[in-house]
Protein backbone atom coordinates (compact mmCIF):
# COMPACT_ATOMS: atom_id res chain seq x y z
CA UNK A 1 0.00 0.00 0.00
CA UNK A 2 2.86 2.11 0.62
CA UNK A 3 3.90 2.12 -3.00
CA UNK A 4 0.10 2.83 -4.70
CA UNK A 5 -1.30 5.92 -5.69
CA UNK A 6 1.77 7.43 -6.62
CA UNK A 7 2.68 10.27 -8.78
CA UNK A 8 6.42 9.30 -9.42
CA UNK A 9 7.53 10.08 -5.59
CA UNK A 10 4.51 12.10 -5.09
CA UNK A 11 1.02 11.25 -3.42
CA UNK A 12 1.23 8.14 -1.55
CA UNK A 13 -0.30 7.35 1.99
CA UNK A 14 1.18 9.05 5.10
CA UNK A 15 -1.53 8.53 7.68
CA UNK A 16 -1.85 7.17 10.77
CA UNK A 17 -2.28 3.06 11.14
CA UNK A 18 -5.69 3.30 11.85
CA UNK A 19 -7.09 4.79 8.78
CA UNK A 20 -4.94 2.25 6.31
CA UNK A 21 -7.77 0.01 6.24
CA UNK A 22 -10.78 2.51 5.81
CA UNK A 23 -8.32 3.76 2.34
CA UNK A 24 -8.15 0.13 1.79
CA UNK A 25 -11.63 -0.08 1.49
CA UNK A 26 -12.06 3.06 -0.20
CA UNK A 27 -9.66 2.36 -2.71
CA UNK A 28 -11.28 -1.37 -3.33
CA UNK A 29 -14.93 0.09 -3.58
CA UNK A 30 -13.54 2.60 -6.16
CA UNK A 31 -12.37 0.22 -8.23
CA UNK A 32 -15.18 -2.16 -7.85
CA UNK A 33 -18.23 0.49 -8.28
CA UNK A 34 -16.63 3.08 -10.79
CA UNK A 35 -17.71 0.80 -14.41
CA UNK A 36 -20.61 -0.74 -12.39
CA UNK A 37 -22.91 -0.43 -14.82
CA UNK A 38 -25.84 0.43 -12.52
CA UNK A 39 -23.14 3.38 -10.95
CA UNK A 40 -22.61 4.64 -14.27
CA UNK A 41 -26.17 4.77 -15.59
CA UNK A 42 -26.94 6.56 -12.13
CA UNK A 43 -23.98 9.13 -12.25
CA UNK A 44 -25.09 9.71 -16.11
CA UNK A 45 -28.53 10.79 -15.35
CA UNK A 46 -27.68 13.03 -12.28
CA UNK A 47 -24.69 14.58 -13.93
CA UNK A 48 -27.52 15.60 -16.83
CA UNK A 49 -30.56 16.56 -14.85
CA UNK A 50 -29.11 17.64 -11.50
CA UNK A 51 -25.80 19.05 -12.31
CA UNK A 52 -26.56 20.05 -15.69
CA UNK A 53 -23.85 18.44 -17.94
CA UNK A 54 -22.71 18.78 -20.48
CA UNK A 55 -21.60 22.34 -19.71
CA UNK A 56 -20.93 24.26 -22.80
CA UNK A 57 -17.64 25.34 -24.23
CA UNK A 58 -18.17 29.01 -25.07
CA UNK A 59 -16.01 31.17 -28.09
CA UNK A 60 -15.57 34.76 -25.83
CA UNK A 61 -15.32 36.72 -28.85
CA UNK A 62 -15.09 40.03 -27.37
CA UNK A 63 -12.74 38.69 -24.78
CA UNK A 64 -10.26 37.50 -27.10
CA UNK A 65 -10.69 40.52 -29.33
CA UNK A 66 -8.62 42.55 -26.51
CA UNK A 67 -6.12 39.59 -25.88
CA UNK A 68 -5.36 39.03 -29.57
CA UNK A 69 -5.88 35.45 -29.63
CA UNK A 70 -9.11 33.59 -29.28
CA UNK A 71 -10.14 32.09 -26.45
CA UNK A 72 -12.68 29.42 -25.24
CA UNK A 73 -14.48 29.16 -21.67
CA UNK A 74 -15.50 25.81 -20.28
CA UNK A 75 -18.28 26.90 -18.51
CA UNK A 76 -18.08 24.91 -15.51
CA UNK A 77 -19.56 27.87 -13.49
CA UNK A 78 -22.86 26.88 -14.94
CA UNK A 79 -22.86 23.51 -13.14
CA UNK A 80 -25.52 23.42 -10.38
CA UNK A 81 -24.23 24.67 -6.91
CA UNK A 82 -22.05 27.46 -9.08
CA UNK A 83 -18.78 25.49 -9.87
CA UNK A 84 -17.01 22.47 -10.60
CA UNK A 85 -16.99 21.16 -7.26
CA UNK A 86 -20.38 19.73 -7.73
CA UNK A 87 -19.27 16.65 -10.60
CA UNK A 88 -16.74 15.61 -7.29
CA UNK A 89 -19.53 15.30 -4.75
CA UNK A 90 -21.82 13.92 -7.02
CA UNK A 91 -19.73 11.48 -7.92
CA UNK A 92 -18.25 10.81 -4.39
CA UNK A 93 -21.81 11.00 -3.15
CA UNK A 94 -22.67 7.87 -5.36
CA UNK A 95 -19.92 5.82 -4.34
CA UNK A 96 -20.88 6.17 -0.52
CA UNK A 97 -24.47 5.09 -1.68
CA UNK A 98 -23.50 1.92 -3.38
CA UNK A 99 -20.68 1.43 -0.19
CA UNK A 100 -24.00 1.21 1.90
CA UNK A 101 -22.75 3.81 3.85
CA UNK A 102 -25.22 6.34 5.52
CA UNK A 103 -23.72 9.33 6.38
CA UNK A 104 -21.55 11.87 4.79
CA UNK A 105 -18.09 14.34 6.37
CA UNK A 106 -16.37 16.71 4.49
CA UNK A 107 -14.06 19.45 4.67
CA UNK A 108 -14.02 23.16 3.44
CA UNK A 109 -12.34 26.18 3.88
CA UNK A 110 -14.22 28.48 1.95
CA UNK A 111 -17.05 26.75 2.02
CA UNK A 112 -18.12 25.63 -1.16
CA UNK A 113 -16.82 22.57 -0.95
CA UNK A 114 -18.87 22.11 2.44
CA UNK A 115 -21.76 23.43 0.91
CA UNK A 116 -21.75 21.05 -2.13
CA UNK A 117 -21.59 18.41 -0.07
CA UNK A 118 -24.65 19.53 2.01
CA UNK A 119 -26.37 19.36 -1.54
CA UNK A 120 -25.49 16.08 -2.34
CA UNK A 121 -26.45 14.67 1.21
CA UNK A 122 -30.12 16.86 0.65
CA UNK A 123 -30.30 14.85 -2.87
CA UNK A 124 -28.94 11.27 -1.19
CA UNK A 125 -30.96 11.57 1.95
CA UNK A 126 -27.94 11.43 3.99
CA UNK A 127 -27.07 12.83 7.04
CA UNK A 128 -24.20 15.13 6.46
CA UNK A 129 -21.84 16.80 8.80
CA UNK A 130 -19.09 19.47 7.70
CA UNK A 131 -16.12 20.10 9.28
CA UNK A 132 -15.32 24.03 9.43
CA UNK A 133 -12.23 26.01 11.46
CA UNK A 134 -14.24 28.72 13.37
CA UNK A 135 -12.16 31.73 11.73
CA UNK A 136 -13.93 30.38 8.14
CA UNK A 137 -17.23 30.29 10.01
CA UNK A 138 -17.07 33.81 10.81
CA UNK A 139 -15.61 34.68 7.40
CA UNK A 140 -18.13 33.04 5.26
CA UNK A 141 -21.05 32.94 7.24
CA UNK A 142 -23.41 32.78 4.31
CA UNK A 143 -22.03 29.49 2.94
CA UNK A 144 -22.92 28.13 6.42
CA UNK A 145 -26.37 29.19 6.56
CA UNK A 146 -26.82 27.95 2.92
CA UNK A 147 -25.32 24.80 4.09
CA UNK A 148 -27.70 24.12 7.50
CA UNK A 149 -30.33 24.79 4.87
CA UNK A 150 -29.44 22.47 3.16
CA UNK A 151 -29.77 19.91 6.36
CA UNK A 152 -26.19 19.78 7.27
CA UNK A 153 -24.67 20.13 10.62
CA UNK A 154 -21.53 22.20 10.47
CA UNK A 155 -18.63 21.11 13.04
CA UNK A 156 -16.79 24.40 14.07
CA UNK A 157 -13.03 23.63 14.41
CA UNK A 158 -11.28 25.58 17.13
CA UNK A 159 -7.81 24.05 16.67
CA UNK A 160 -5.23 25.69 14.59
CA UNK A 161 -6.04 28.44 12.93
CA UNK A 162 -9.45 27.72 12.43
CA UNK A 163 -8.63 27.20 8.88
CA UNK A 164 -8.87 24.37 6.11
CA UNK A 165 -5.78 22.48 7.18
CA UNK A 166 -7.50 21.97 10.59
CA UNK A 167 -10.89 21.17 9.25
CA UNK A 168 -8.99 18.24 7.17
CA UNK A 169 -7.14 17.39 10.80
CA UNK A 170 -10.68 16.87 12.17
CA UNK A 171 -12.47 15.49 9.79
CA UNK A 172 -9.95 12.89 9.18
CA UNK A 173 -10.01 12.04 13.10
CA UNK A 174 -13.87 11.83 13.31
CA UNK A 175 -13.34 9.64 10.45
CA UNK A 176 -11.28 6.76 12.15
CA UNK A 177 -13.61 6.62 14.39
CA UNK A 178 -17.30 6.44 12.87
CA UNK A 179 -15.72 4.30 9.47
CA UNK A 180 -18.44 2.07 9.89
CA UNK A 181 -21.27 3.67 8.74
CA UNK A 182 -19.51 6.95 7.28
CA UNK A 183 -17.86 8.07 4.13
CA UNK A 184 -15.07 11.21 4.01
CA UNK A 185 -16.29 13.11 0.91
CA UNK A 186 -12.60 14.68 -0.03
CA UNK A 187 -12.79 18.09 -1.58
CA UNK A 188 -9.39 17.98 -4.28
CA UNK A 189 -7.68 15.78 -6.20
CA UNK A 190 -5.18 16.01 -2.87
CA UNK A 191 -4.97 14.24 0.14
CA UNK A 192 -4.03 10.39 0.44
CA UNK A 193 -4.32 7.88 -1.46
CA UNK A 194 -6.79 7.24 -3.28
CA UNK A 195 -8.84 10.78 -3.36
CA UNK A 196 -6.26 11.84 -5.90
CA UNK A 197 -7.34 9.19 -8.10
CA UNK A 198 -10.90 9.31 -7.14
CA UNK A 199 -11.08 12.77 -7.19
CA UNK A 200 -9.34 12.84 -10.93
CA UNK A 201 -11.71 11.04 -12.05
CA UNK A 202 -15.36 12.61 -11.50
CA UNK A 203 -13.92 15.70 -13.08
CA UNK A 204 -12.59 13.94 -16.08
CA UNK A 205 -15.80 14.90 -17.14
CA UNK A 206 -14.40 18.23 -18.10
CA UNK A 207 -11.31 16.86 -19.73
CA UNK A 208 -13.25 14.96 -21.60
CA UNK A 209 -16.46 16.71 -22.90
CA UNK A 210 -13.62 20.05 -23.74
CA UNK A 211 -11.82 18.30 -26.35
CA UNK A 212 -14.61 16.81 -27.83
CA UNK A 213 -16.42 20.43 -27.83
CA UNK A 214 -13.23 22.04 -29.61
CA UNK A 215 -12.95 19.83 -31.94
CA UNK A 216 -16.77 20.08 -33.34
CA UNK A 217 -16.13 23.71 -33.15
CA UNK A 218 -12.78 24.47 -34.31
CA UNK A 219 -11.71 20.86 -36.24
CA UNK A 220 -8.10 20.95 -34.40
CA UNK A 221 -7.17 20.53 -30.73
CA UNK A 222 -6.43 23.99 -28.71
CA UNK A 223 -3.05 25.49 -28.39
CA UNK A 224 -3.26 25.44 -25.01
CA UNK A 225 -5.65 24.69 -22.27
CA UNK A 226 -5.41 26.81 -19.11
CA UNK A 227 -6.62 26.46 -15.08
CA UNK A 228 -6.39 27.85 -11.43
CA UNK A 229 -5.03 25.43 -9.15
CA UNK A 230 -5.77 25.02 -5.10
CA UNK A 231 -5.74 21.77 -4.24
CA UNK A 232 -5.98 20.99 -7.96
CA UNK A 233 -9.43 19.22 -9.06
CA UNK A 234 -10.38 21.39 -12.09
CA UNK A 235 -7.04 21.89 -13.61
CA UNK A 236 -6.50 17.89 -13.54
CA UNK A 237 -10.06 17.30 -14.57
CA UNK A 238 -9.69 19.64 -17.72
CA UNK A 239 -5.99 18.52 -18.21
CA UNK A 240 -6.92 14.65 -18.53
CA UNK A 241 -8.30 15.65 -21.75
CA UNK A 242 -5.04 16.59 -23.04
CA UNK A 243 -2.41 15.14 -21.44
CA UNK A 244 -1.33 12.99 -24.36
CA UNK A 245 -1.62 15.44 -26.95
CA UNK A 246 2.05 16.46 -26.17
CA UNK A 247 1.65 19.56 -28.96
CA UNK A 248 -1.03 21.07 -26.33
CA UNK A 249 0.74 23.36 -23.92
CA UNK A 250 -1.07 22.91 -20.28
CA UNK A 251 -0.61 25.94 -17.49
CA UNK A 252 -1.98 26.06 -13.84
CA UNK A 253 -2.29 29.18 -12.46
CA UNK A 254 -1.55 29.28 -8.44
CA UNK A 255 -2.60 32.28 -6.51
CA UNK A 256 0.60 34.31 -5.63
CA UNK A 257 -1.70 35.96 -2.83
CA UNK A 258 -0.85 40.39 -2.88
CA UNK A 259 3.04 39.61 -4.19
CA UNK A 260 5.08 36.67 -3.83
CA UNK A 261 7.89 38.20 -3.11
CA UNK A 262 6.27 39.96 0.31
CA UNK A 263 2.88 38.99 1.03
CA UNK A 264 1.25 35.60 2.25
CA UNK A 265 0.13 33.87 -0.58
CA UNK A 266 -1.59 30.09 -2.18
CA UNK A 267 1.51 29.75 -4.79
CA UNK A 268 2.53 25.94 -3.42
CA UNK A 269 4.34 24.37 -6.82
CA UNK A 270 6.07 27.97 -7.88
CA UNK A 271 7.57 28.46 -4.39
CA UNK A 272 7.00 25.13 -2.17
CA UNK A 273 9.29 22.59 -1.11
CA UNK A 274 8.85 19.08 -1.21
CA UNK A 275 7.05 17.97 2.60
CA UNK A 276 4.17 16.02 3.65
CA UNK A 277 0.54 16.83 4.37
CA UNK A 278 -2.17 15.55 5.27
CA UNK A 279 -1.06 12.04 3.87
CA UNK A 280 0.30 12.70 0.60
CA UNK A 281 3.69 13.87 -0.47
CA UNK A 282 3.66 17.30 -2.59
CA UNK A 283 4.94 20.53 -3.14
CA UNK A 284 3.81 22.53 0.46
CA UNK A 285 4.29 26.05 1.32
CA UNK A 286 6.31 25.67 4.78
CA UNK A 287 8.70 27.57 6.60
CA UNK A 288 12.36 26.62 7.22
CA UNK A 289 11.56 24.19 9.84
CA UNK A 290 9.04 22.56 8.12
CA UNK A 291 6.13 24.52 8.73
CA UNK A 292 3.31 24.44 6.96
CA UNK A 293 2.32 28.24 6.61
CA UNK A 294 -0.12 29.95 6.12
CA UNK A 295 -2.24 30.90 3.26
CA UNK A 296 -3.94 34.23 1.93
CA UNK A 297 -5.30 35.03 -1.41
CA UNK A 298 -8.29 36.99 -2.69
CA UNK A 299 -9.61 33.79 -3.58
CA UNK A 300 -10.62 31.29 -0.35
CA UNK A 301 -11.15 28.55 -2.69
CA UNK A 302 -7.25 28.89 -3.37
CA UNK A 303 -5.64 29.05 0.08
CA UNK A 304 -4.81 25.29 0.42
CA UNK A 305 -1.11 25.30 1.87
CA UNK A 306 -0.07 21.90 -1.14
CA UNK A 307 -1.23 20.79 -3.77
CA UNK A 308 -2.41 17.53 -5.70
CA UNK A 309 0.36 14.85 -6.10
CA UNK A 310 -0.24 14.19 -9.54
CA UNK A 311 0.22 18.47 -10.63
CA UNK A 312 3.72 17.99 -8.50
CA UNK A 313 4.78 15.04 -11.39
CA UNK A 314 3.82 17.22 -14.39
CA UNK A 315 5.38 20.07 -13.21
CA UNK A 316 9.03 18.04 -12.81
CA UNK A 317 8.61 16.37 -16.09
CA UNK A 318 7.63 19.58 -17.53
CA UNK A 319 4.41 18.23 -19.35
CA UNK A 320 2.43 21.22 -17.57
CA UNK A 321 3.83 24.26 -16.27
CA UNK A 322 3.04 26.25 -13.47
CA UNK A 323 2.82 30.31 -12.96
CA UNK A 324 1.14 32.47 -10.02
CA UNK A 325 -1.18 35.31 -10.72
CA UNK A 326 -1.31 38.44 -8.13
CA UNK A 327 -4.17 40.04 -6.46
CA UNK A 328 -4.02 43.02 -8.48
CA UNK A 329 -4.03 41.29 -11.65
CA UNK A 330 -6.76 39.22 -10.64
CA UNK A 331 -8.95 41.96 -10.04
CA UNK A 332 -8.55 43.31 -13.23
CA UNK A 333 -9.04 39.90 -14.98
CA UNK A 334 -12.59 39.87 -13.17
CA UNK A 335 -13.51 43.35 -14.45
CA UNK A 336 -12.56 42.81 -17.91
CA UNK A 337 -14.55 39.26 -17.61
CA UNK A 338 -17.97 40.75 -16.51
CA UNK A 339 -17.43 44.10 -18.85
CA UNK A 340 -16.49 42.38 -22.11
CA UNK A 341 -18.74 39.17 -21.91
CA UNK A 342 -21.11 39.46 -19.01
CA UNK A 343 -20.18 36.77 -17.13
CA UNK A 344 -19.28 36.89 -13.57
CA UNK A 345 -16.27 34.43 -12.58
CA UNK A 346 -14.94 33.19 -9.74
CA UNK A 347 -11.96 34.79 -8.24
CA UNK A 348 -10.58 31.29 -8.22
CA UNK A 349 -10.95 30.72 -12.29
CA UNK A 350 -9.92 34.54 -12.60
CA UNK A 351 -6.47 33.94 -11.69
CA UNK A 352 -6.46 31.71 -15.31
CA UNK A 353 -8.08 34.85 -16.65
CA UNK A 354 -5.41 37.05 -15.56
CA UNK A 355 -2.57 34.67 -17.11
CA UNK A 356 -4.18 35.40 -20.78
CA UNK A 357 -4.06 39.16 -20.01
CA UNK A 358 -0.45 38.70 -19.07
CA UNK A 359 -0.28 36.94 -22.98
CA UNK A 360 -1.73 39.80 -25.01
CA UNK A 361 0.44 40.75 -27.88
CA UNK A 362 2.66 37.83 -27.33
CA UNK A 363 0.89 35.39 -28.77
CA UNK A 364 -0.13 35.10 -32.48
CA UNK A 365 -4.09 35.98 -33.45
CA UNK A 366 -4.47 32.05 -34.90
CA UNK A 367 -3.17 30.65 -31.27
CA UNK A 368 -6.50 28.92 -29.71
CA UNK A 369 -6.61 28.92 -25.87
CA UNK A 370 -9.20 26.86 -24.12
CA UNK A 371 -9.59 28.40 -19.78
CA UNK A 372 -11.52 26.32 -17.40
CA UNK A 373 -14.29 28.58 -15.69
CA UNK A 374 -14.14 26.64 -12.61
CA UNK A 375 -16.94 28.87 -11.03
CA UNK A 376 -18.92 31.91 -11.09
CA UNK A 377 -18.32 35.04 -9.08
CA UNK A 378 -21.63 35.36 -7.82
CA UNK A 379 -19.92 34.75 -3.97
CA UNK A 380 -17.59 37.19 -4.34
CA UNK A 381 -18.88 40.56 -5.57
CA UNK A 382 -18.42 42.19 -2.35
CA UNK A 383 -14.63 41.31 -1.81
CA UNK A 384 -14.53 42.50 -5.04
CA UNK A 385 -16.17 45.86 -4.21
CA UNK A 386 -14.14 46.18 -1.19
CA UNK A 387 -10.98 46.06 -3.22
CA UNK A 388 -12.42 47.94 -6.11
CA UNK A 389 -15.30 50.32 -4.97
CA UNK A 390 -17.23 51.49 -8.03
CA UNK A 391 -17.47 55.41 -8.98
CA UNK A 392 -20.77 56.25 -9.36
C1 LIG B 1 -12.63 25.26 -4.82
C2 LIG B 1 -12.49 25.97 -6.09
C3 LIG B 1 -11.27 25.96 -6.81
C4 LIG B 1 -10.02 25.32 -6.30
O1 LIG B 1 -10.03 23.93 -6.17
P1 LIG B 1 -9.31 22.96 -7.18
O2 LIG B 1 -9.38 21.65 -6.48
O3 LIG B 1 -7.90 23.44 -7.36
O4 LIG B 1 -10.06 22.99 -8.45
C5 LIG B 1 -11.23 26.59 -8.04
N1 LIG B 1 -12.31 27.24 -8.54
C6 LIG B 1 -13.48 27.29 -7.87
C7 LIG B 1 -14.62 28.02 -8.48
C8 LIG B 1 -13.61 26.65 -6.64
O5 LIG B 1 -14.78 26.71 -5.98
Amino acid sequence: MKYKGRFGDYGGFYVPEVLIPVLEELEEAFYRFYQDEHFVTELAQLSKDYNGRPTPLYYARRFSEYVGFKVYLKREDLVHGGAHKGNNTLGQGLLAKYMGKTKLIAETGAGQHGLATAMIGALLGMETKIFMGVTDIERQSVNVHKMKLCGAEVIPVEGGTGTLKDAINDALRYWTAHVMDTFYLFGSAAGPHPYPTIVKYFQSCIGSETRRQILEQIGRLPDMVVACVGGGSNAIGIFSGFLNDKDVKLIGVEAGGRSLASGKHAASLTTGRVGILHGAKAYLLQDSEGQVNETESVSAGLDYPAVGPEHCLLKDTGRAQYVAAEDEQVLDAFELLCKKEGILPALESTHALAYLISQKGKLNSETVVVVNLSGRGDKDVSIVEKHRPLKD
